[in-house]
């Protein structure tokens, strides 16, 4: 069987040259065999190399200022808990919605514009408190140019204003300070102004640069003396973007709507996002399929600074995700196949820590194990081993029915004697659920024999292999008997395989 042998040959490290050139290759199924196989070998390879030479996208190089136009600021509200941030956001927001069109719904998208009469305008995102600021910050996205720090009159500076006001310094983001709660008999401002010193946050009136706005977010008052303030200090710091070219942007929200499959909320950094356009972040690509705003409107364009919901991702990217406009989608294929690439070989790097960790539990579990059996050779070791933990289970009371439940008769065979003693030592710690026991058949050192696969098919086991071999002829014929042979590089791989099949083996309870 042409196909058996194929699966049979990927399975092991044959070298196909030398296979070739001891067949007689007059016999044509070992000529298609050998075909069949250095096509795979080649497709494989290539395979891997395409996606090691693929390049991730990055930003582009800054832009000659000559592109270069006016954007609006993009602001954090932070502050103390109950110093009123929420309030703000909701009372910024309907004041939009007011003036905009009456009876329009706001949509919940993670960021919103406000335009002042001046046709000057502001985003605001919408997500308060410093803990989504730093999540964001801590994936290296920069969105907030200014933040608005809301203090209440009556509270004065709390734990959560200072860690406000180092987040904010951290990303050298300048403060605008909301004095909140101005509107309660027991406000204080000046109160607030003067303990701020303390923390190097000098208001004018002290003759510092940070501007103080007496607000009430309840009653509204003074919100537009507060969001003038705000588009004066953008206005000091020339925030510049460039709206041509491929667009760059960072995931504000991500959610998965029922009708629209996954859904992001981005603000654009620099291009124009348009539909069609292909869009790679984090670990996923997208076609965009439709953009809308704050008040759920299907827009055309999005702007930089513009907060947009995009739809047409294929995999829910994370907030904080930088998104990179490429040209293709084969091209966000690659990247998308490139990033995961490179976290496979960052998970590579965490198992063989695992493994590190585990060899070392090993090596401690051992060690009370030779001062409690003494000089006794391994092998018998681990048969007593696993001969009291059997007794043990057979002395309990739900002797019969534990009996009765599935088992999984293994066969280990390793290298060398040190690798299977460290197997058969993890096999008699494991703590098989009860559903389903472990009956440790044979172990031994070298390759898979057909001893080996003789005694799986008595047994209806299963054979695991660390880093042997089972030839040819092994293969075929534990193909033909229906064992498994499962041949394993890595310890940790080999007992979830076995863990694997543990599961497998349980009755169906449905
Ligand atoms: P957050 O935790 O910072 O988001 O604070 P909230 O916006 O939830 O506000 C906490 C409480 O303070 C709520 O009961 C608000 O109604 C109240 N509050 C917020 N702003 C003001 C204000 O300007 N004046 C008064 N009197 N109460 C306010």
């Amino acid at each position: 069987d042409v196909d058996c042998v194929f699966e049979a040959l990927m399975n092991t490290d044959i070298d196909i040259d030398s296979l070739e050139a001891h067949s007689h290759l007059d016999e044509v199924w070992i000529k298609e065999v050998i075909k069949k196989t250095r096509m795979k070998l080649k497709w494989s390879k290539l395979k891997q190399d395409k996606v090691r030479e693929n390049k991730d996208a990055v930003r582009r190089p800054q832009a000659d200022p000559a592109l270069l136009i006016p954007r609006s600021p993009v602001v954090t509200i932070m502050g103390h808990v109950d110093h009123g941030k929420t309030t703000l956001l909701d009372k910024l927001r309907k004041t939009q919605v007011a003036a905009m069109e009456a009876g329009g719904i706001t949509q919940h998208i993670g960021a919103f514009l406000v335009s002042l009469p001046s046709g000057e305008r502001i985003t605001f995102l919408d997500t308060p408190g410093h803990a989504a600021f730093s999540a964001m910050r801590a994936r290296g996205a920069q969105v907030t140019d200014i933040v608005i720090l809301v203090v209440a009159a009556d509270d004065g500076v709390m734990k959560q204003t200072v860690e406000s006001i180092q987040h904010a310094r951290d990303a050298q983001v300048p403060i605008v300070l909301a004095i909140n709660k101005c509107d309660k008999a027991e406000a204080d401002p000046e109160k607030v102004k003067k303990e701020l010193l303390a923390y190097d946050v000098v208001c004018e009136d002290y003759g510092g640069d940070v501007q103080a706005v007496h607000i009430s977010a309840v009653t509204g008052d003074n919100l537009m003396a507060l969001a003038e303030a705000t588009i004066a200090l953008a206005e000091m710091l020339e925030l510049k973007a460039d709206p041509t070219g491929p667009v760059e942007g960072t995931v504000i929200e991500s959610f998965t709507d029922k009708g629209r499959g996954p859904v992001t909320t981005a603000i654009i950094q620099r291009g124009t996002l348009r539909k069609g356009s292909i869009l790679v972040a984090g670990k996923s690509w997208a076609k965009v399929r439709l953009m809308f705003d704050e008040n759920g409107k299907p827009i055309q364009e999005a702007y930089p600074s513009m907060p947009v919901g995009i739809v047409g991702w294929r995999d829910l990217p994370s907030a904080g995700d930088e998104i990179l406009e490429v040209e293709s989608e084969p091209r966000a294929r690659a990247v998308v196949d490139w990033r995961k690439y490179e976290q496979e070989q960052e998970k590579n790097k965490e198992d063989l820590k695992i493994i590190e960790e585990k060899r070392k539990e090993h090596q401690e579990a051992h060690q009370k194990a030779r001062e409690k059996y003494g000089t006794l050779h391994w092998k018998e070791r681990s048969f007593l081993k696993y001969q009291e933990k059997k007794e043990q289970k057979l002395l309990k009371p739900k002797e019969k029915e534990e009996r009765d439940s599935p088992v999984l008769p293994i066969i280990i065979k390793g290298d060398v004697d040190g690798s299977v003693e460290a197997i058969v030592n993890i096999m008699n710690t494991y703590d098989a659920s009860h559903e389903c026991e472990l009956q440790l058949v044979h172990f031994g050192v070298g390759d898979v024999s057909e001893n080996d696969v003789n005694l799986a098919e008595t047994f209806h086991g299963v054979i695991y292999g660390f880093n042997v071999n089972a030839g040819n002829v092994i293969q075929q014929s534990a193909a033909k008997k229906g064992v498994k042979i499962r041949l394993h590089k890595i310890i940790y791989r080999l007992i979830e395989d076995v863990q694997e099949e543990l599961s497998f083996r349980l009755p169906c309870t449905v």
